[in-house]
């Protein structure tokens, strides 16, 4: 996993834990990706 995703993760975790909407994600957790790579999986 490379530094920016890594980052944005952690960033998404942060927000979802402020109350964004988990649809509002632009990475995967279960993944550990970006949602635009691992649309096929969902
Ligand atoms: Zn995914």
């Amino acid at each position: 996993m490379d530094a920016k995703l890594a980052a944005a993760i952690a960033k998404d975790d942060e927000l979802e834990d402020c109350g964004m909407h988990g649809d509002d994600r632009v990475t995967c957790w279960p993944h550990q990706c970006w949602v635009a790579d691992c649309e096929d999986l969902h």
